[in-house]
């Protein structure tokens, strides 16, 4: 039977004070039995943060340890699916709240896997924790904890409340407790104890300003407000006054003042499965309740699917585009965080084959009723039940897109811009899908503002313009100074403009859209020649046109002098203002993909570009009668070349050589 408060208290407090004084000196020598230990400095200075500069919304901590009492639930259960004696048949789960008003103490208890000096050490003590660090970065944008959760690192929260925290647990399967401790200030000790129930219990010693936490309706409302939808029960002792009037004899009579029965426990939250309900039934705050709880995030959800599927596959959805961005999305392991339940049992966050890679940004629940309760991860990944619900679930996610694009283009936007970069792995990596996924996605680009799409580009396609043209390039700014888009500019002929790193990979294997090919305009030369200006063709023609052959003489030299740095010289079709640009040959790689492929160390051979020059420009008219510095000229015209790519000139110093050189 649960401990009640009283001897609890009594236990707790003999052990805080103890704790107290060796606190004093925290990095004194360890006794045999208590070890001290330094937090990592990344967390040190999280702790002080947490403890001492956060001051709006701290009720969250609530949020987060029950969170982590009920993920400690769950666990408990998966694992007793498959490890005999690890829980008793007719063991409850629950998260019980326990406050004392009089003490300034809350104590949260929960019967779930629980932790040994390892586990404490390596989670609370926080030996790589990657949030920890994107989260302080968050902070120093809005000072606003509600983020903590979505960081990894929620249990720290307890420290904005809470002077001292006390963890007291018992791994499920082991015989030893152990109590961990710290006042957030640089140090944390593990000590072993004498043998408590399997489950974690944490202590919270609250601060002079935090004191209203132990006050039980303050609980109460802030359990329905944040964690209704925990499906645990979340508890806390009934008054002894209510207890007497409900039900009498058994639970009242308990002693004196504030005596809290530990036998009547009060369930505060809905503690049922939401997604079980049937639509009609559940109301739109429900929905964005569950979403916060479940997911742990403090956005609304931006979309909301919920669908029940019967047949020879059954399965229960319930998930959710976030408006906001997780903090992990551009994390290399790209996982998708969707949980997995069997029968309502809950399995795992951490099943990959739920969803694809370009779809990790969803949230949410599937409940299976065709996998076996005891499924082991192993199973998990050869089971051809994931890949139908995975099929399943991508259908239905880029149908709901489809249909939010169709009817509310704005709010569409907003979604693109959040989430977009991920979706457009698709294209890359789900040829299945590539159809729907192209009319899905929105580009920016050189003649409009803000998205457009592939179908609205074509309806825009001038005369003569056989092809999607796109330019791929670090960022938006560097893009729209590309001298490549000079030539279309001065045609009117629109360019997309792509600036995400997934865009170099998914126009490398994507020939055509609709059977308008996909061309970049960093490579091959013709197209431009053959479209018409747009408009006033009369000052056009009134142009002299350039003399091929007036060149002949230069891009000679340039040839000679330039070697095997490039791959040819030409005269430029594309460019009006700049002297000079490099494209790439027809067949060759898109220098952008180039780059990035040599950024991530892959071989790529290298390939020599074609250097374009611009007949129009004063420098290559004054390069044209062979003036006395050509060679340094026409050397300084390839760096040039080169970093408005973005890349650095060949030889530094020879570069700086050849200018002060011309200089003089
Ligand atoms: P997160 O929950 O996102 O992992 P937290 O900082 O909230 O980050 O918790 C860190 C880790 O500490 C958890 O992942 C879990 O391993 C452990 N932990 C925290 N609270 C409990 C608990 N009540 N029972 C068991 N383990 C816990
Ligand atoms: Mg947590």
């Amino acid at each position: 039977m649960r401990q009640g408060l009283g001897a609890a208290s009594c236990d707790m407090l003999k052990s805080l004070y103890a704790k107290k004084d060796e606190q004093k000196n925290p990095m004194s020598a360890a006794t045999a039995e208590s070890k001290t230990y330094e937090f990592q400095a990344e967390v040190s200075r999280l702790l002080d943060i947490v403890a001492n500069a956060l001051y709006s919304n701290k009720e969250i901590f609530l949020r987060e340890l029950i969170s982590n009492a009920s993920d400690a639930c769950d666990k408990l259960r998966y694992r007793a699916l498959t490890e005999d004696g690890l829980m008793a048949s007719n063991q409850e789960l629950s998260v019980v709240l326990e406050p004392d008003a009089e003490a300034g103490k809350l104590v949260i208890t929960d019967t779930g896997i629980g932790m040994n000096a390892e586990d404490l050490q390596d989670t609370l003590g926080a030996i790589g924790r990657s949030g920890t660090a994107k989260f302080m970065e968050a902070l120093e944008n809005s000072a606003d904890s509600n983020l903590i959760g979505q960081f990894g690192v929620g249990f720290y929260s307890a420290f904005m409340v809470a002077d001292t925290v006390t963890v007291e647990t018992r791994k499920a399967g082991e015989d030893q407790s152990w109590r961990w401790q710290s006042d957030g200030k640089g140090a944390y000790t593990i000590e072993p104890m004498e043998q408590g129930p399997v489950g974690t219990r944490i202590i919270l010693d609250l601060k002079d300003d935090a004191k209203d936490f132990a006050d039980r309706h303050r609980l109460e409302h802030l359990v329905k407000k944040y964690s209704d939808h925990i499906v645990i029960p979340v508890q806390m002792p009934a008054k002894a006054e209510d207890v007497g009037e409900e039900g009498g004899e058994e639970g009242g009579g308990e002693g004196g003042e504030g005596a809290i029965s530990d036998t009547w426990l009060e369930t505060l939250n809905k503690a049922s499965a939401l997604w079980t309900k049937s639509k009609s039934d559940i109301s739109k705050d429900e929905y964005d309740g569950f979403y916060k709880s479940s997911a742990g995030a403090w956005d609304d959800p931006w979309e909301t699917l919920h669908f029940n599927v019967e047949g020879h596959l059954e399965h229960t959805g319930l998930l959710f585009i976030p408006s906001a961005r997780p903090f992990n999305l551009f994390e290399p392991d790209r996982k998708n965080a969707i949980k997995l339940y069997v029968k309502r049992v809950f399995i795992t966050d951490d099943c990959q084959e739920l969803a694809p890679a370009y779809l990790r940004f969803l949230r949410g629940v599937i409940d299976s009723s065709d996998l076996p309760l005891n499924v082991s991860r192993e199973l998990l990944q050869a089971s051809p039940i994931l890949n139908l619900i995975r099929k399943d679930v991508t259908k239905r996610t880029l149908s709901a897109l489809k249909s939010r694009a169709k009817k509310d283009a704005e709010g569409y936007s907003s979604f693109w811009s959040t989430f977009g970069a991920v979706v457009k792995e698709g294209l890359y990596e789900d040829p299945d899908q590539r159809d729907p996924l192209l009319e899905l996605a929105r580009f920016k680009s050189s003649t409009q503002d803000g998205w457009v799409s592939l179908a609205d580009y074509k309806d825009r396609m001038v005369e003569g313009q056989t092809a999607i043209y796109y330019l791929v390039g670090e960022s938006q700014d560097a893009v729209k100074r590309s001298p490549h888009l000079e030539g279309f500019k001065a045609k009117g002929v629109e360019v997309l403009l792509l600036s995400d790193p997934v865009d170099s990979f998914w126009t490398s294997v994507l020939g055509d859209y609709q059977g308008t090919p996909l061309k970049s305009v960093t490579r091959g030369a013709d197209d431009l020649a053959s479209i018409k200006k747009v408009g006033d063709s009369a000052e056009d023609a009134a142009q002299e046109p350039v003399k091929e052959g007036d060149f002949a003489e230069l891009i000679a030299a340039m040839k000679e002098s330039l070697g095997d740095d490039v791959k040819d010289v030409r005269l430029s079709e594309r460019l009006t203002d700049s002297a000079v640009c490099l494209v790439a040959d027809e067949g060759d790689m898109d220098m952008q993909f180039a780059r990035i492929m040599a950024a991530h160390g892959q071989e790529i051979p290298k390939q020599a570009r074609i250097l374009e020059i611009n007949p129009k420009h004063d420098a290559i008219q004054a390069l044209k009668s062979r003036p006395a510095h050509l060679e340094d000229s026409v050397q300084l015209l390839l760096d040039q070349a080169l970093i408005l790519e973005g890349e650095a000139p060949r030889d530094a110093s020879l570069f700086a050589q050849r200018l002060s050189r011309l200089m003089a």
